[in-house]
């Protein structure tokens, strides 16, 4: 009796990950790794969102892998509201669109330029060499604030990730530079004139008050955002339902994914159990076919 229930029981999982990083950006591992643990993960519709740039897509979509885990085009898209860092996801975009090349051009330019600044600013606190550092960190990778931390870290000026974070490149400190961003509006405008679905990500990272994040995430629906992702990474139930309500509310598709990054003892998986999310109408069901047709 025990058997057929439990083979039942599996017969109706579904996994999927609409956010997850590679060695693109600030992931560690190289794009076909990761489709290769999605795959291990029976992980059936998927995307590799890395941090402003591509270059990890491009890679693998027409591996066969790619095709067996469902992949789609996806990018994590940073942005600025009133004085906010935002991430936006895209999914299911045209990627040769000039919507979307012609974006993920000003945020590379934009990302180099707020290297030089960062590491300007740390020059001026003792700290010499770090754009080159960091450079030579991220080598081909779209560079971030990651790159920094590991620079410091091997050089000695911090213990850790985490402290490089607290003491150099965490919300409010030196690292932190705002004003390089594209609005919010142009990057929901470009997934959208692309073709694709723009998706609020982790609205409970920006640590903003209950009435706050209502007015992002009105402004979000406004500039033609159509998702919110409700389960990101590792995050309670209690969590998943206040968003699930808040995207019903608003009237918009419900989105998931683990944020993956690089495999360590408290971090999500790659891999999402649709089993957790509220019901409503998923961002995936709202996906067309065009989606997928680059995968020969
Ligand atoms: P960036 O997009 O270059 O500003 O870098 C942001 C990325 O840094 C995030 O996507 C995370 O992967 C990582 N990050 C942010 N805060 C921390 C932290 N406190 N410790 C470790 N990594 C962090
Ligand atoms: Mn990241
Ligand atoms: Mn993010
Ligand atoms: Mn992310």
């Amino acid at each position: 009796m025990k058997g057929p229930a439990i083979e039942i029981v599996s017969l109706c999982l579904v996994i999927v990950d609409f956010h997850t990083h590679s060695l693109a950006s600030d992931g560690a591992l190289t794009p076909s790794d990761l489709l290769a643990q999605a795959k291990s993960a029976g992980v059936t519709r998927f995307a590799i969102t890395d941090h402003d740039t591509l270059a990890g897509y491009e890679a693998i979509k027409t591996s066969p892998l790619a095709r067996e885990v469902g992949l789609i085009s996806g990018v994590e898209l940073s942005c600025r509201w009133a004085s906010v860092t935002i991430h936006v996801v895209g999914l299911g975009f045209n990627p040769s669109s000039d919507a979307i090349t012609s974006i993920i051009e000003l945020l590379t330019d934009a990302r180099i330029e707020r290297a030089k600044t960062i590491a300007a600013r740390l020059e001026r606190s003792g700290i010499t060499g770090a754009l080159l550092g960091a450079q030579s960190v991220a080598q081909a990778s779209q560079i971030g604030r990651p790159h920094f931390a590991q620079w410091l870290l091997q050089e000695g000026h911090v213990a850790s990730v985490a402290e490089a974070f607290d003491k150099y490149l965490g919300t409010g400190k030196m690292g932190d530079v705002k004003t390089f961003w594209p609005s919010m509006n142009d990057v929901v405008g470009a997934i959208a004139a692309a073709g694709g679905i723009a998706i609020m990500a982790h609205p409970l990272k920006y640590k903003l008050t209950g009435m706050k994040l209502r007015a992002l995430l009105n402004d979000f629906t406004v500039a033609g955002g159509r998702a919110l992702e409700v389960l990101n990474g590792r995050q309670t139930d209690t969590d998943i339902r206040r968003l699930g309500q808040m995207a019903e509310s608003l009237g918009l598709l419900v989105s998931a994914g683990s944020d993956f990054h690089r495999s360590f003892e408290y971090g999500a998986a790659v891999g999402v159990d649709t089993e957790r999310l509220p019901s409503g109408r998923y961002v995936w069901d709202a996906l067309g076919e065009n989606v997928f047709t680059e995968i020969a």
